[in-house]
């Protein structure tokens, strides 16, 4: 048996492990307690200061639409102030103020005849922008749609205004619906804002702002855009959109779609019934630089964690080979390593409570006296360490080897079978008769052998004590018939 083995016997601690793994689950849960913590914090702050963003936006976005139906009433109000009497007139003056934003300028006469410089019934007629025209009082605002003439989506804007003698008319600007776009966006946050037009009944939505430049102006449909939701935040997407159905001036949710947060939030469009601003931002883009500051926290948590766990490993595993080495002085037998009659006490009744059987075996070597009277102490010295090699040759696996004194060694073993043991001894035999002293003294001295006595446990005897003593008389029996054998004791 190794000494870690033998120590086994002799030292009951692992407490070293298990409070060092107590401290390190107590630490990690205090770390994971703090990040939860810092992240429920980076979370609310998110939530909060996109909403307020949403908010900004929203408006800025309201205002922007707000800032086309102000210039068409002001055309508007500019023309009334002049005397028409037919609708060519008023046409040939509104040409005039056609702008870069501005695509398609016209008038609508009282029998529903379009001016303007190009044709306009085929549009007019698809898009029912007659019946949006007649909802202007003073102002009304078409729905997006993809005008055939440049192939991108537009927006018109209707005034309603009074000619020759109390006829009524319609005066239209069509803007790029992309203008709206660079109206509203957000420069710092252009790649994560999403901005929407909305039509609360239909659920329609049409893009003005988002990552995806070039799907600005397309239609999608809210419910199929947000299918993917998380599930737990499906009803409160149900009651946003609900106030926006029941014609709310704004309304806030914010909900989950795979791990990030959005916050969205709609304001009604003054002059567009039923039509909302609708603003969504991923509450994480805000904390970014925070959630970076935590990542740095975390790594530099984690190196403390392993430079202290290096370290206190390292001073464990030093005090432990200083301990071992101690212990090693004070537990084995300088001369022969093997353990000392008192270790082997303690060890051996600390196995025996452990087994449920065992063997014990007294050994002495044969005429040793004389070895060390005819060749010195040296060379007895020798036949010590020898015969004490051999032994744990033979007594390896589960067994405790031990000097008991001057040339008496004893074997504790909790082979079960008698047969395995007796094996062994014959084993030992053979090779004590083996050991060679030296070429000087091989000549001079006949074979070397042992005497042993073998009790068992616990047929023989119960204690350890009363084991050794049937042990020692098994082997003093062998001792009077002569020497060089091995007994069980009965
Ligand atoms: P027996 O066959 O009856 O055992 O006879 P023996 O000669 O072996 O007699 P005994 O067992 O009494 O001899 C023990 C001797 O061992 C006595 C002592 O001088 C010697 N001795 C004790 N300790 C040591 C030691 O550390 N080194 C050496 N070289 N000799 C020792
Ligand atoms: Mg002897």
């Amino acid at each position: 048996m190794d000494s870690k083995n033998e120590l086994k016997y002799l030292k009951g601690g692992k407490y070293f492990y298990i409070t060092l793994i107590i401290c390190l689950i107590v630490f990690l849960g205090a770390i994971t307690f703090l990040i939860s913590a810092f992240n429920r914090l980076i979370v609310q702050h998110d939530e909060k200061l996109s909403g307020e963003i949403c908010t900004i936006v929203s408006e800025k976005m309201s205002n922007s639409l707000l800032f086309m139906t102000d210039s068409a009433l002001e055309v508007s109000s500019v023309l009334s102030a002049q005397k028409f009497n037919s609708p060519e007139e008023i046409y040939e003056v509104l040409k005039t103020y056609k702008g870069a934003q501005i695509i398609s300028i016209g008038f609508i006469d009282e029998n529903g005849k379009i001016y303007s410089s190009e044709s306009e019934e085929e549009e007019f007629e698809k898009w029912n922008l007659l019946e949006t025209a007649k909802k202007a009082a003073p102002v009304s605002i078409s729905a997006p749609y993809r005008s055939k003439k440049i192939g991108q989506p537009v927006i018109t804007f209707f005034t309603d205004f009074e000619y020759g003698t109390s006829k009524h008319g319609y005066m239209f600007m069509t803007y790029l619906f992309s203008s709206l776009q660079e109206v509203a966006a957000t420069q710092s946050l252009t790649n994560d804002i999403e901005i929407w037009l909305m039509d609360a009944k239909s659920s329609n939505i049409i893009q003005c702002v988002g990552s995806d430049e070039h799907a600005s102006g397309s239609w999608a449909n809210a419910y199929l855009a947000m299918q993917n939701i998380n599930p737990e935040d499906k009803a409160d997407f149900d009651r946003w959109h609900d106030r926006m159905t029941q014609g709310a001036t704004n309304a806030a949710v914010s909900y989950k779609i795979e791990d990030t947060i959005y916050s969205q939030f709609c304001s009604a469009i003054e002059y567009m019934p039923g039509w909302y601003v609708v603003v969504r931002i991923p509450g994480n883009v805000l904390s970014a630089t925070m959630q970076i500051f935590r990542n740095y926290v975390i790594l530099f948590i984690l190196v403390l964690l392993v430079i202290v766990f290096i370290l206190v490993s390292i001073m464990y595993i030093s005090g432990k080979r200083e301990n071992l080495m101690l212990s090693q002085l004070s537990i084995n037998d300088p001369l022969t390593g093997v353990l000392n009659r008192r270790a082997f006490e303690l060890a051996a009744e600390q196995m025996l409570s452990d087994s449920k059987e065992a063997a014990i075996m007294f050994f002495d070597i044969d005429y040793f006296k004389q070895v060390n009277d005819a060749f010195g102490h040296d060379a007895g010295d020798k036949l010590l360490v020898a015969f004490s090699d051999a032994l744990k040759k033979n007594f390896s696996e589960n067994c405790l080897v031990s000097r008991f004194g001057g040339d008496e060694f004893i074997v504790l073993t909790n082979m079960k079978s008698k047969d395995q043991v007796t094996e062994r001894l014959q084993q030992a035999t053979e090779d004590v008769h083996a050991i060679k002293l030296g070429d000087d003294i091989q000549d001079k001295v006949s074979v070397i052998s042992f005497s042993a006595g073998v009790a068992s446990y616990p047929k023989d005897a119960s204690s350890l004590l009363d084991l050794q003593k049937c042990a020692d008389a098994a082997l003093y029996t062998v001792k009077e018939r002569g020497r060089n054998a091995y007994l069980w004791y009965s």
